[in-house]
């Protein structure tokens, strides 16, 4: 121990890694946390927080044409961007600062550098400066991709400056088929710009269930947002004050601004990982065990550069989870099964376990309830929306394995169902509950009928 500065040395002070150094130092490590940009990382800074509060500010225009229909006269409203971004700012810097002083009450050394690795002990910094730990921490989580070069690509902008835009867009083109994407296309179009989406698969939201791919795509239709699926952005040019895109059909679009959310990849390069000899896996993140340990091992990887499930509640649990194993003397690996997860988009999403697909491609037996109904507000309001649900049931045992949800508050309806789901709740316990009357979710215990599911479909 005695020609290591310190215990444990943490590359990126975002969620994995503030939580890391936090739990390892209350374990009675001395911990440093490099960080290059701003401490939060980019949950706080540039990713789940300042979204959530555009979100927000995006959903107060349907509520002022809602309240109509319950005898509310609003005059029409005015928006200013620069009021909102101003504020959301303000915010990330109270975060900023909070992380920050619990890092300091921890006792952890924050030194604001890029750091990368020099050997499997040595940490050196953007002064050149060394640092010899025992053992090193990655948590340098993903930055933006732009998928290949196309004539100008210089002109998309990513998630990360849409927080930084002087004026709200009147009208935008986003690039991307993910939650990302959706979830700005719903901003923007909620704040009032013309909006279009254009994504290369079939339907957006890959990997979600159809019903709920199908839903939101009709219902962001509904709200004015064009939905191009089956091509790509081949070419952005500027023409005076405006962007003019070209898709892969030949095609064009006029926007203000173009936005690129095509996925996100690990920061793993320049950071010396070759050097010292650390595996990355097939997908490009840095390969680990269940205890989140590189190919080395001294050193750690969690959150987004090993590229597991990019969420910041599986970042903290990996970064919580390291320092329990590490210093704690509690070996714990992270479970990534059953991670519930929302869609901040309008309406919103909300989803835990298996989709309807996965279920009937893993199990013998598959039954499905699926419920689609106008939510209560909307009676009045007269907004064309509806609320779908949909159980996904192991037939053999009778245990609700997925959950699927697109509506108000689906978001945080999820995180409670995903509690049912992990304690393996069957769809009999489900039937069991009584209703909370009148809400949305009571259907969710008061489907009976099995629906049509791919399997039996299949079978007969
Ligand atoms: C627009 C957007 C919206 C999102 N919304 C949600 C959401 O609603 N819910 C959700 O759960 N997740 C959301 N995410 C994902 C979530 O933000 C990430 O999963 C999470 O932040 C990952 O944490 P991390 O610790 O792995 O990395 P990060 O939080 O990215 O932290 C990595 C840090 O390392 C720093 N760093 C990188 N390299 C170095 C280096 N060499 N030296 C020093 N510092 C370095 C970076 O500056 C950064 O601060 C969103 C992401 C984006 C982009």
């Amino acid at each position: 121990m005695a020609d290591h500065d310190v215990d444990l040395f943490v590359i990126g002070g975002g969620s994995g890694g503030v939580r890391a150094a936090r739990i390892a130092a209350s374990h009675g490590a001395r911990v440093v946390v490099a960080e290059e940009y701003r401490v939060g990382g980019t949950c706080v800074i540039r990713g789940c927080v300042p979204k959530k509060l555009l979100v927000y500010a995006s959903r107060f225009s349907g509520d002022f044409e809602d309240a109509a229909g319950f005898g509310w006269s609003v005059p029409e409203p005015i928006f200013h961007w620069p009021t909102l971004i101003g504020n959301v700012d303000r915010e990330v810097a109270r975060l900023e600062a909070a992380y920050t002083a619990t890092l300091e009450r921890y006792k952890v050394a924050l030194v604001k550098s890029r750091a990368v690795l020099e050997n499997a002990h040595t940490v050196r910094l953007a002064d050149g400066k060394r640092v010899r730990a025992e053992t090193i921490l990655i948590a340098t989580g993903a930055w933006p991709h732009y998928g290949p070069k196309i004539p100008g690509l210089d002109h998309a902008m990513s998630s990360n400056e849409a927080f930084k835009l002087k004026d709200l867009p009147r009208r935008i083109v986003i690039q991307g088929g993910g939650y990302i994407a959706v979830e700005f296309a719903c901003v923007f179009a909620g704040l009032g710009s013309e909006v279009t989406l254009v994504y290369r698969g079939e339907n957006i939201l890959r990997g979600f269930d159809d019903d709920i791919r199908e839903h939101l795509r009709n219902e962001m239709r509904g709200r004015g947002i064009t939905v191009t699926c089956g091509h790509t952005v081949a070419a952005i040019e500027r023409a005076g004050e405006e962007f003019v895109t070209r898709l892969s059909d030949g095609s064009t679009i006029a926007s203000d601004k173009v936005m690129f959310a095509i996925g996100r990849r690990p920061n793993v390069t320049g950071l010396g990982l070759e050097t010292v000899g650390i595996k990355l896996a097939e997908h490009g993140g840095i390969a680990v065990d269940s205890y989140s340990r590189s190919s080395i091992a001294n050193i750690y990887a969690v959150g987004d550069v090993t590229h597991r499930v990019n969420l910041t509640p599986v970042a903290i649990r990996e970064g919580h989870a390291f320092a329990d194993t590490v210093y704690g003397g509690k070996p714990t690996p992270v479970d990534h099964t059953n991670v519930p997860t929302a869609v901040f988009s309008e309406p919103e999403i909300g989803v835990v376990g298996l989709t309807e697909q996965q279920a009937s491609e893993r199990l013998a037996k598959v039954d499905i309830y699926k419920t689609s109904f106008r939510p209560m507000k909307a009676t009045l309001s007269g907004r064309a929306t509806r609320m779908f649900m949909k159980l996904v049931v192991d037939g053999s045992n009778n245990q609700v394995v997925g959950c699927h949800i697109i509506g108000p508050d689906a978001g945080e309806l999820i995180q409670v169902l995903g509690i049912a789901v992990k304690m393996r709740a069957t769809k009999a316990d489900f039937d069991a509950t009584m209703a909370v009357h009148p809400t949305g979710a009571e259907e969710l215990v008061t489907m009976r009928e099995k629906a049509a599911s791919y399997a039996r479909v299949a079978a007969e």
